[in-house]
């Protein structure tokens, strides 16, 4: 195979030029066959200021743009994708090391939030509100907030831009990129999209989107500056305990979508068939290196067996290999050190008296590239490595005897991202769903923890961070809210009866 050569040729198909490419002092390997691809230049601190000043100059003429009119580049923005789908697609394949179908997949969720954005570009509703006072008013308007700052993770290394992209610009503010180190080639054939579309638009203002190539110091330089207003930031845990700090510091807004650790629970009336391959693709799709992926199997102690039973012969047959030729299921982890954090996983659930089946290397593309079998760990205790985000495809599970019980086990992880529960009974189900329920920002019914849709709000509680991003209402993280109470009339009635004459 040779990937440096097809990656070159679909960078250039979507108007990369070689320069941004080669030459730099980053070096992007491909997961796939762990092959240099490209040698990236990476920004200076310069630049980083250069395109901080510019965008806040932007802010001040994109702000003033109608809402409808800047939904028309977000709606050009959406068409390029279209016509790019399956060479942004195939690239998140070489450089994320997703199977063809969930690269595409990707690229079809950025081309879903720009439509839903389009549509939003109409409807950024404020409120009218009853005044208490007589010929009075109460208006709360939505008003574009300022550069937004985005910095995200490899493992959606362009899905997550346009979550937050597509929303910050109909909502009137400029945009600033550091992608993940790992992943550059997608982050500058989608900057390269996003000019296309903006060359279509027209008179589109310097700097209203600009990409930054650089390390997690090229990110602090972002979160540091207050001509940033917004820090969008995905990622682990720990990135996002320095940059949620950071931003507060200065009083500044985060959108923090950060770690999972997602359980599914199992109850005794579960369509087992389902649920069976519900927990085969939330555990084990995109080599389990979703925020969402299925991490904890919580199953009732009367279907314990015929399930993890019949999950035990998937995962021995589950195919593992190439992601770009052939039709694996299951393709690699990102490097060598995703790959070792997995194993010292592993070491650490057994020593936690863990029974592990799968988990070791499978050898597709050579030495360089980092390939497992998916992992299914039965656990009698919640304890050591359940507790942590793995980021590879380990299963832990556990039985349960009362559903109580079962979801006091869910909820008891730092994490708070995504949950699900397999059952018919509509009692289970809707306790699972209530108040004293599930504590994720996303519960779900008769489907695995992963794959959203952009319609429904996405993030999570405690420390996955608290941010929500794509459909619903989450456009409001990207404005500022001004109330405004309007007196039409000849005198001057004071809120709650006060009384000032003078
Ligand atoms: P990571 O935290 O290593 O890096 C994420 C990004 O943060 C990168 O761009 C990195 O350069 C930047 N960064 C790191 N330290 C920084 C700092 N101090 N200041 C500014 N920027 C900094 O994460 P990763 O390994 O790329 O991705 C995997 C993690 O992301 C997992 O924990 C996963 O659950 C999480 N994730 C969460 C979501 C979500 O929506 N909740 C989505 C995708 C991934």
């Amino acid at each position: 195979m040779s990937i440096a050569s097809d990656v070159h040729s679909l960078l250039e198909k979507m108007g990369v030029s070689r320069d941004k490419y080669t030459g730099g002092t980053l070096s992007v390997r491909t997961p796939v066959t762990g092959a240099v691809l490209a040698d990236v230049p990476t920004v200076t601190p310069e630049q980083v200021e250069a395109a901080i000043a510019q965008a806040a100059t932007a802010f001040g003429q994109w702000r003033q743009v109608p809402a409808p009119r800047r939904g028309e580049l977000v709606r050009l923005l959406g068409n390029v994708l279209r016509e790019n789908k399956e060479e942004l697609g195939g690239l998140v394949s070489y450089e994320a090391g997703k199977v063809i179908s969930e690269g595409l997949g990707e690229v079809q969720e950025m081309i879903d939030i720009c439509d839903f954005a389009v549509g939003l570009s109409r409807q950024l509703y404020g409120l009218t509100i009853q005044s208490e006072r007589p010929e009075h008013r109460l208006v709360e308007q939505w008003h574009p907030a300022g550069v937004v700052g985005i910095i995200s993770a490899f493992n959606f290394p362009v899905a997550v831009w346009s979550w937050n992209a597509a929303l910050a610009l109909v909502c009137g503010d400029p945009i600033i990129w550091k992608p993940s180190e790992k992943t550059p080639l997608t982050a500058l054939a989608t900057q390269a999209l996003f000019e296309q579309a903006a060359a279509r638009f027209g008179e589109v203002p310097a700097g209203l989107s600009t990409l930054l190539i650089g390390d997690a110091r090229t990110g602090e330089l972002l979160v540091e500056d207050r001509r940033v207003p917004i820090i969008s930031a995905t990622g682990s845990t720990r990135m996002g305990r320095i940059v949620g700090e950071r931003v507060a510091k200065r009083f500044g807004r985060s959108i923090l979508e950060l770690g999972g650790n997602n359980a599914s629970i199992v109850t005794p009336s579960a369509d087992l068939d389902l649920t069976l391959r519900a927990v085969a693709f939330g555990a084990m799709g995109t080599a389990g290196q979703r925020c969402t992926s299925l991490r904890r199997l919580i199953v009732h102690e009367s279907v314990y067996d015929s399930l993890v039973g019949r999950l035990k012969q998937v995962y021995a047959n589950i195919s593992v290999g190439c992601p770009i030729e052939g039709n694996a299921l299951v393709g690699p982890l990102i490097d060598k050190a995703s790959f070792e954090a997995m194993q010292a996983s592993l070491q650490a659930a057994k020593a936690a008296g863990g029974i592990v089946h799968g988990g070791e290397r499978v050898d597709v593309h050579g030495p360089e590239a980092f390939y497992a079998r998916p992992a299914l760990v039965e656990m009698s205790a919640q304890t050591g490595p359940v507790l942590e985000e793995t980021f590879a495809p380990i299963l832990y599970v556990l039985k349960y005897s009362e559903l109580e019980d079962a979801i006091a086990l869910q909820n008891d992880v730092a994490q708070g991202l995504s949950s699900s529960i397999f059952s018919t009974d509509l009692r289970d189900v809707e306790l699972f769903l209530s108040a004293a329920g599930s504590d994720c920002g996303i519960a779900n019914v008769n489907i695995g923890p992963s794959g959203a849709e952009i319609g429904g709000a996405f993030g999570g509680e405690k420390e996955t961070g608290g941010g929500r991003e794509a459909g619903s209402d989450a456009w409001r993280g990207y404005m500022r809210r001004q109330t405004n109470t309007i007196n039409y009339g000849r005198t001057l009635p004071l809120a709650q009866g006060v009384k000032f004459d003078v």
